[in-house]
């Protein structure tokens, strides 16, 4: 509480200062579109440095359009680093037969709203376009080894508490920290620790030299199987990123090597599977118990001068990969409620911009979370949606299957209608000019990873 708080005197500013906890993908992005428009911001990220770690990450139409209207050179570099996904065909095979079950284009959606196409890109290249465009801007921006543990609010700042015993103050504390925040702990009075809860489900992912028979019409795939599936994906420079998700409980271990278990567990599915596991080094493979939450409808995203932001305000499951995208537009929604305020702005009105800013984002993500949700369950539970448990019943199979290809195909586009929605400021609105970065050389590519 605020009386436990010891007092401190604040120093005066030109300009409104803003303290971001946590420097990943939103830490990053609210704090060089606040730079932009003269915000003084100091990120406090608790690694030593930025260590390349991480996949690729797919950046979709919604979030770089917004990238691209606070800085276009960063999402040119975006573009130029990473591949376009959103150029070719979506779809879902079934897992043993290899059959399409649906196909679906992320490109239409993203042109019809003049939006750049889909891109993916390795985490930590995107980390570093982000951070370098943060340092730009203020070179001594981010400080890392510098973990956030509790904060204070002031009738005229907010105090931010670091492990190592100092606190800094600033105008507004933005909670950046990903899905264990600290801040969100301390706000709804919680244990960090145990802040998420268990989605059931254990993902396994690699990145491999592999280049499949159709890349160039199809750039992302989902297999579905009995309580289990594969995602594959073209992450451009001859390699596949590919998703292994099983549900089993929270801390299963695996026993001896993974790629071996994942083997047998996806024996007799799809020749593409297979050899796509075959191509990827067992020291490649990460695995992870996925966690996420319900939307905090109760607690809430905010406290005085303190707000939620990114991971820590919307934890969700990663199967429409929008976590990071859902940061990017919270990011570009706060620096622009926050850009609204005069640099001597009182504690009331800047407890209106960040209730906008919540006002503006709540529902959206909440919706996200719930879709992402939605999609995992239906894709775990595909064989009862397939075949509606009858397949004792000769043709039923067939039956089911159509119908469930009718409601997963026929749900798509509206999912994708939903979630690409230019959220630019509707006078600055244009045509999206970003380059279809690199999809020419497949057929190159293609022979040289087949002789490797
Ligand atoms: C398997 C998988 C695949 C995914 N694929 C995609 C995808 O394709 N597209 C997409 O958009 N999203 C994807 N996501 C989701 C995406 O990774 C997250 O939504 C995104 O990273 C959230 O960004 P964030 O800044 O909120 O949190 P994070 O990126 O987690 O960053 C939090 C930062 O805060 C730091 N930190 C933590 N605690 C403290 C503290 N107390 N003090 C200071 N610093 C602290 C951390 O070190 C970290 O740097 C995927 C997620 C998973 C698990």
């Amino acid at each position: 509480g605020q009386s436990s708080c010891p007092r401190r005197r604040q120093t005066v500013v030109a300009s409104l200062k803003v303290a971001v906890a946590g420097g990943g993908l939103g830490g990053l992005a609210v704090a060089g579109a606040l730079l932009q428009k003269g915000f003084d911001v100091r990120v406090y990220e608790q690694a030593s440095s930025y260590k390349p770690f991480g996949g690729p990450i797919q950046v979709q139409s919604n979030a770089l359009a917004l990238l691209q209207d606070i800085n276009e050179s960063l999402t040119r570099a975006i573009s130029a680093d990473g591949t376009a996904t959103g150029n070719r065909k979506s779809g879902i095979k079934d897992g043993l037969s290899d059959a399409w079950y649906c196909q679906f284009d992320t490109g239409a959606p993203a042109k019809k709203r003049n939006l750049p196409l889909t891109h993916v890109i390795d985490r930590p290249k995107l980390q570093e376009a982000l951070a370098k465009f943060v340092i730009s801007q203020s070179p001594r921006a981010i400080r890392t080894s510098s973990r956030v543990v509790g904060y204070c609010n002031h009738a005229d700042h907010v105090d931010v508490l670091l492990e190592n015993g100092t606190t800094e103050s600033a105008d507004v504390l933005v909670g950046a920290d990903g899905i264990w925040s600290s801040v969100r702990a301390q706000m709804h009075g919680e244990d960090a620790r145990s802040s998420a809860s268990y989605s059931g489900y254990h993902c396994f992912t690699a990145t491999c030299k592999y280049v499949s028979e159709d890349v160039d019409e199809i750039s992302y795939k989902i297999y579905l199987g009995k309580k289990q599936y594969f995602v594959a994906s073209d992450v451009g420079q001859g390699r596949v990123q590919w998703y292994a998700f099983l549900g089993r409980p929270a801390g299963s271990e695996t026993q001896g090597e993974k790629l071996g278990f994942l083997s047998s567990k996806f024996d007799g599915w799809s020749p593409e599977v297979q050899e796509i596991l075959n191509a990827t080094e067992e020291g490649e493979v990460e695995a992870r118990d996925l966690y996420d939450r319900a939307p905090f409808v109760r607690k809430g995203w905010i406290d005085e001068r303190v707000v939620l932001l990114g991971d820590a305000a919307h934890p969700m499951m990663p199967n429409l990969g929008q976590g990071g995208c859902m940061a990017f537009e919270d990011a570009y929604t706060l620096a622009s409620s926050l850009g609204e305020l005069g640099s001597n702005a009182s504690r009331d009105q800047v407890h209106q911009a960040l209730e906008r800013y919540q006002r503006k984002r709540f529902g959206r993500t909440a919706i996200v979370q719930g879709l992402a949700q939605m999609s995992s369950n239906l894709l775990f539970h595909y064989e009862r949606l397939a075949t509606g448990g009858v397949q004792a019943f000769l043709g039923w199979g067939v039956f089911w299957s159509t119908i469930g290809s009718v409601i997963v195909g026929g749900s798509m586009p509206l999912v994708l209608d939903f979630l690409y929605v230019n959220l630019v400021d509707a006078t600055e609105q244009r045509t999206s000019d970003i380059p279809e970065s690199p999809t020419k050389a497949w057929a190159t590519v293609k022979a040289s990873s087949r002789q490797n």
